[in-house]
């Protein structure tokens, strides 16, 4: 009983619920809706239904995909959505578009919400626009200037939207006591920004403010970068809100300063959100940040405001959605009240404080602040339109303490590990002492940056290897970092790693060497031969067109050999005029024909006539190229050996190792393991669940590993430079699959070491010269049996396809086509002869000459003769029956 009772409550409830419908017009992406607005939509309208305790409105979403710049399909999207009878639309990203559909809702009084940047007015709109005002983000900016006290400054900017952003600091170029630079990128869309960059340099700018589309924004920093325009003396401000989402990975050591704004700072507390939306460039958890464009949480609090307006007009008397249609005139007769109520709103969403003015603009918000720092985009401060900024720190141009020789004279200890080819014992008759002791690309590196830097330095050597890693319980360092954190030593060089744990433990230069995680792995081996290897030299569908024209060949002979006249020869030769003639084209002798040409033997057939002579030449033909490119492909799939390869791939050793008999493993407490370990993608976490359940599989070192991977079926995780090294030296071994990752090797020291910013630019500079290539070359491919295995592209012998050969299959059937014809004019002018000759008329000679081809079964024919003619009338009866 209770439950009945309780089912009438609810279907009561249910009843009572209206559907409120929110329409989302998204930019077409490969022929889908922009999967993360969509996305937002969603997630928005599903969370509104689970959280919303009153029941009297349950929200449903329509989402349309509109192309780009296609404002009729735009314009169609929108009148399906007022069909439905929608109470709000998000409209597209796309202007033309949005024009189109604002048209339409401005004539039914429907509410659209724009997620985008828009300098037009809004008066008299039904938009609501919750992107920031881009008059006030202008101020924001020109507040940037003033705050790092630019004077000279250079402004780059991509296109004439961006003149708008920027207006008010190009004011300033009216002021003399500035010196402002201002630049169009690249007004031809060339992707070469680099005329401009070096322009810059030779005005020795070092601050650039920068309005460019985000799609441009990665190529011209990594310009910036080959520009030698990025390091601590230089300045950029990014005013893109969604500078954040970049992937700047390889600035992040540049200690240039990289400052940008965002809006999606409250994001950071809605982990379902950040679950839902965020785009994550890095699979390393330590790099991985919530890269969350702004229009999707912009989506998100649309939505809230949609359901805080309709609680606000909870007490309007018959509010309810109205379906409209573009074919008549009517309107939402709600329409306008909504709106008003939505510019009343005011509250807190994702993207901070919502509040919008008259025109339905939002000029009140908040930005955040944030710079590039080696863990990423970092929050820096806010900005706000009232009180401008609010920074942890102004001017970050705080330059070494010690001053620009703190390096000068200094003695410093340098750990290093016999870890191949960073570090070695140097193999001498004689006893050798101190730094002696030690060669390799470590020793040779600290040398030159000794150099460069006039300092001293002590190596000592770490016996065990362990470059270090952080006890998760104590949360203590071990290794080399644990040195140097301890004091013990000064600097840490081998093959360190550079990931951002590490980074917050102690500091590393620029890194020496870029890098990403793969596979080592034995060389495949050798296929078992194959019983029909001599049908490898081609493909399937040779071998069938080969038959096939067989076929088709042996049948044209047999038939043009019948059409054809000459084909019909005198039996006795000596007889003057013969009684019959006869064929030598029985089917049988037509695939004998063809066949002894095929096996290049010839046959006691020869054709006569044009038509079957060009048949056969053109078979002779291609038998000619196919014979002359099997003999040459079958020496090819002979002498190549077929490799079969266990796996080609991270995942494809995972899914078969099991299977084929593949352990693998990394280094113990390596970089490598810490990033399956950190892992969020799902491939490599189930690397890490093996790496955990089977210590037997793990090394304790790399070199350990290459040994089980040279005689096992053992393949080890380890970074591509180690794996360079150990493939150059161990020729059954070669590298699988892509990077994994990407990341640098750095010489570690500690926190806020005097150091680093010299030696970082003494390693740039040695990078810039060409000396690092140098010294690379020398020890991964000179010294120490480099170069042993040279790298011999394997050379598969692939089966002839039909695509290779298929121009002589055609020029055969050509031919056959020419044949035919040749035969039907051969037939005509005999048929005209024969009747000339013997008097009967044409159509009489053909039938009787047909009836003769027609006869498949006799393969002689009687000759003809007219009345006139004295012979064999009496078969000519016959067969004209
Ligand atoms: N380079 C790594 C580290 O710094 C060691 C080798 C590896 O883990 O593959 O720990």
């Amino acid at each position: 009983m209770k439950y009945v009772i309780l089912f009438i409550f609810l279907y009561i409830q249910r009843s009572n619920c209206r559907d409120i419908i929110i329409g989302g017009l998204f930019d077409e992406n490969k022929g889908l809706a922009d999967v993360y607005s969509e996305g937002a939509l969603k997630f928005a309208v599903e969370r509104l239904n689970n959280e919303t305790l009153d029941n009297s409105n349950k929200f449903v979403y329509k989402i349309y995909s509109t192309p780009k710049n296609n404002p009729f399909e735009a314009l169609k999207k929108t009148c399906k959505l007022l069909e439905e009878g929608v109470v709000a639309i998000f409209g597209p990203q796309n202007i033309k578009n949005f024009d189109a559909v604002q048209s339409v809702c401005n004539a039914k009084d429907i509410p659209v919400i724009q997620t985008r940047w828009n300098v037009r007015p809004l008066r008299d709109s039904t938009v609501i626009n919750n992107y920031p005002h881009p008059s006030v983000l202008s101020k924001a900016y020109l507040d940037f200037v003033r705050v790092w006290n630019w004077k000279r400054f250079a402004i780059l900017y991509d296109n004439d939207e961006s003149l708008k952003r920027i207006n008010d600091i190009l004011q300033l170029t009216l002021y003399r006591e500035y010196n402002i630079i201002v630049r169009r990128l690249d007004q031809y869309n060339t992707g070469n920004y680099r005329n401009v960059l070096r322009e810059l340099a030779d005005h020795d700018m070092t601050n650039f403010f920068i309005d460019c589309r985000l799609g441009f924004l990665q190529d011209l920093l990594q310009q910036f970068l080959q520009a030698g325009l990025v390091n601590k003396r230089y300045h950029f401000f990014i005013d893109h809100l969604d500078a954040h989402v970049l992937d700047l990975w390889y600035l992040r050591y540049s200690q240039a300063n990289i400052t940008s704004v965002r809006l999606v700072n409250n994001v950071n507390n809605d982990e379902k959100a950040k679950e839902a939306l965020c785009i994550s460039y890095y699979e390393e958890d330590f790099f991985s940040d919530c890269f969350l464009r702004t229009s999707y949480p912009l989506i998100i609090d649309g939505v809230t405001l949609i359901n805080r307006t309709l609680n606000a007009m909870k007490n309007v008397p018959q509010f309810e959605a109205k379906k409209l249609s573009c074919d008549s005139i009517d309107s939402w007769e709600y329409g306008l009240s909504f709106i008003n109520f939505m510019k009343s709103e005011s509250f807190m969403g994702m993207t901070g404080k919502l509040k919008f003015d008259n025109e339905g603009f939002r000029s009140d918000f908040v930005l955040e602040v944030v710079e590039l720092q080696e863990t990423g985009m970092t929050p820096l401060g806010t900005w706000t339109p009232h009180g401008g900024y609010n920074l942890a720190r102004m001017n970050t141009n705080t330059s070494d303490p010690e001053g620009v020789d703190s390096l000068a004279n200094k003695n410093l200890t340098v750990q290093i590990t016999l870890t191949k080819p960073f570090g070695f014992r140097t193999e001498s008759p004689n006893t050798l002492y101190g730094n002696d002791r030690y060669e390799g690309f470590a020793i040779d590196l600290i040398k030159a940056l000794a150099e460069m830097e006039h300092f001293n330095y002590t190596f000592v050597l770490r016996e065990d290897n362990d470059n270090g890693s952080k006890d998760p319980v104590s949360g203590q360092w071990s290794g080399m970092l644990g040195d140097l954190i301890n004091k013990t030593t000064d600097l840490a060089i081998t093959d360190l790693t550079i990931n951002s744990q590490r980074a917050e433990a102690v500091d590393f230069t620029s890194p020496f060497m870029n890098l990403g995680i793969a596979i080592l792995f034995q060389k495949p081996k050798e296929a078992e031969p194959n019983f029909f290897s001599f049908t490898d030299p081609f493909s399937l569908d040779t071998w069938a067109g080969l038959f096939f024209t067989f076929l088709i060949v042996s049948f044209s002979m047999y038939l043009l050999g019948r059409l054809c006249p000459s084909e019909w020869t005198n039996p006795y030769p000596c007889i003057q005029e013969p009684e019959y003639l006869v064929n030598q084209f029985t089917l049988a002798n037509s695939f004998w024909f063809s066949t002894g040409c095929l096996m290049q033997q010839g046959s006691e057939i020869a054709p006569i006539a044009t038509a079957t002579r060009m048949v056969g030449i053109m078979w002779m033909f291609l038998i000619l190229i196919l014979i002359a490119s099997y003999t040459a492909n079958l020496a090819a799939s002979l002498a190549t050996e077929n490799p079969e390869k266990l796996f080609t791939d991270v995942n494809s050793l995972v899914e078969n190792a099991e299977t084929k008999h593949i352990r693998y493993g990394a280094k113990k407490n390596g970089a490598t393991y810490n990033f399956f370990k950190h892992s969020k993608s799902a491939t490599y976490k189930k690397i890490f669940e093996h790496m955990r359940t089977h210590p037997e599989d793990m090394v304790r070192e790399n070199v350990d590993g290459v040994t089980l991977a040279r005689e096992t079926q053992y393949a080890l995780f380890m970074e591509n430079i180690a794996i360079d090294y150990e493939i150059q030296r161990h020729c059954t071994l070669e590298m699988y699959g892509d990077l994994l990752d990407n990341k640098g090797y750095g010489i570690a020291m500690r926190k806020q070491s005097p150091y680093r910013s010299r030696l970082s630019s003494a390693i740039l500079k040695l990078q810039s010269t060409g000396v690092m290539d140098n010294l690379k070359r020398k020890w991964w491919q000179e010294k120490k049996g480099g170069g042993q295995c040279v790298a011999t592209e394997s050379q598969e012998a692939t089966p002839l396809g039909m695509k290779n050969v298929e121009g002589v299959f055609v020029v055969t059937m050509e031919g056959l086509i020419i044949g035919i014809l040749i035969v039907l004019i051969e037939k005509f002018l005999s048929i005209w002869q024969i009747s000339k000759r013997s008097k009967i008329s044409f159509y009489e000679t053909f039938k009787h000459e047909m009836k003769c081809y027609m006869d498949f079964e006799n393969m002689s024919k009687p000759v003809l003769r007219g009345e006139d003619d004295d012979t064999n009338d009496e078969e000519y009866q016959e067969f004209s029956k």
